[in-house]
């Protein structure tokens, strides 16, 4: 009999991740989310939370929390699909439709459920699911559920996506639907996908388009209604826009967008809507005071976009190759993922929290430091930031 060990290859791969340097070291905060926090018990200057608009601790978005969980209690009761379809969670979907001006959405947990979850059902043996090489790991895990055939083009190449919908049409027998999926914002590079010319392509095949906007929604579009909004695109262009609570909107929850039969389809057949705890009803009403929010006060996505300007060309001038960012994400790029670990480090002793990002999440070689800049920073703040990057960058030969 072969001589097995139940779980020692867990300590063996975490001691290998150590090794590598690729391990995650988990810091505690220690207070809300803000421009300055505290962070394992030190203050420091926030520069890696999604929390773009700091919505997560504006007071209408808190005091309907509080209300809602006073008057409705802590916990929905059960699943959505079984007797915890509260009201607030149909007044969220509909508050959401309106606010993407689209005929229906629909609200799952987490944005990591709907790809994980969705994706699945609208593919399957027959199918096939085109993706960007870089799209966001739930996007990878939902593809890997579905027993569709896969394709993926090269990172927001048009002419391979072409490509590879020729060759699809040559599949014998034809396939029965074709998705193309991508991010709206590449979650690692703060890219935008081309989504004018992917729905081109999707019409002349008949496929359908899904983008995941998490990170594009607050910030990107007509008062931050997102990638479907900035590029001026219709419903029957784009047929799925997903996104998530957890970042702009300064919640938690994911959410889709799109027709009617979509909305139905989704909460007939998405194991993960169907099969977990509806999130509790003062998240609910948190996010549907957090649309209001964006619906009323059009100054913080004016302000995030001033603030990273800002900093994106203070970083610029001091020698940084900050990618092909057209957003409040700013890679900073730095090699090797010692390089970007040691670049953190320094800027952690300068009281500055940022995150570096390096293989699995990106290439070996394009290990980075993600920069994320919010509505509150202050231009104290960002050109402080600026400063710390540059006399690090400069010590360990980055710039
Ligand atoms: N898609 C993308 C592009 C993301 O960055 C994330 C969050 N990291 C998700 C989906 C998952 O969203 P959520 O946090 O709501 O699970």
């Amino acid at each position: 009999m072969v001589e097995r060990h139940p779980t020692r290859y867990l300590a063996e791969e975490y001691e290998r991740l150590v090794r590598e340097n690729l391990n995650w070291e988990l810091k505690v905060l220690e207070s809300a989310s803000e421009p300055i926090c505290i962070v394992d018990g030190k203050e420091v200057l926030m520069l890696c939370a999604n929390n773009y608009l700091n919505l997560a601790t504006h007071p209408k978005v808190v005091n309907a929390m509080i209300e809602a969980t006073r008057k409705y209690g802590a916990g929905a009761g059960s699943d959505r699909s079984i007797s915890g379809n509260m009201i607030l969670h149909e007044e969220l979907d509909r508050r959401l439709a309106k606010f993407k001006r689209a005929p229906a959405s629909l609200t799952f947990q987490t944005g990591f459920m709907v790809n994980e979850g969705l994706i699945p059902q609208l593919a399957d043996k027959g199918d096939l699911l085109v993706s960007d090489e870089l799209n966001h790991g739930s996007i990878i895990d939902g593809c890997r559920l579905s027993r569709a055939d896969r394709a993926i083009y090269k990172h927001k190449d048009v002419e391979d996506l072409a490509r590879v919908m020729e060759e699809a049409e040559k599949h014998d027998p034809p396939y029965n639907h074709i998705w193309i999926i991508t991010d709206g914002v590449f979650s690692m590079d703060g890219d935008t996908a081309p989504l004018k010319d992917i729905a081109k392509i999707a019409k002349e095949h008949g496929a359908g388009v899904y983008v995941d906007d998490a990170h594009g929604e607050g910030v990107l579009g007509e008062g931050g209604r997102g990638i479907v909004s900035h590029y001026g695109l219709r419903r029957d262009e784009v047929h799925v826009e997903m996104g998530t609570f957890s970042k702009a909107f300064g919640v938690i929850g994911g959410h889709i967008t799109g027709s009617e039969e979509l909305r139905n389809f989704a909460y007939n057949k998405a194991r993960s809507w169907l099969l977990s705890g509806a999130v509790p009803p003062g998240v609910a009403a948190a996010c549907i005071a957090a649309i209001e929010v964006l619906e009323t006060e059009p100054e913080h996505v004016r302000r995030v976009w001033e603030n990273r300007n800002h900093l994106l060309d203070a970083l610029q001038d001091a020698g940084f190759d900050t990618g092909n960012t057209e957003t409040p994400i700013i890679p900073v790029m730095c090699g090797k993922s010692k390089a970007a670990r040691d670049l953190a480090d320094y800027l952690w002793t300068k009281g500055i929290f940022v995150l570096p990002i390096f293989y699995p999440m990106v290439a070996r070689d394009k290990a980075r430091i993600r920069v994320q800049v919010c509505t509150k920073h202050t231009t104290e703040q960002l050109e402080r930031a600026a400063e710390a990057f540059k006399e690090g960058g400069k010590k360990l030969g980055i710039i």
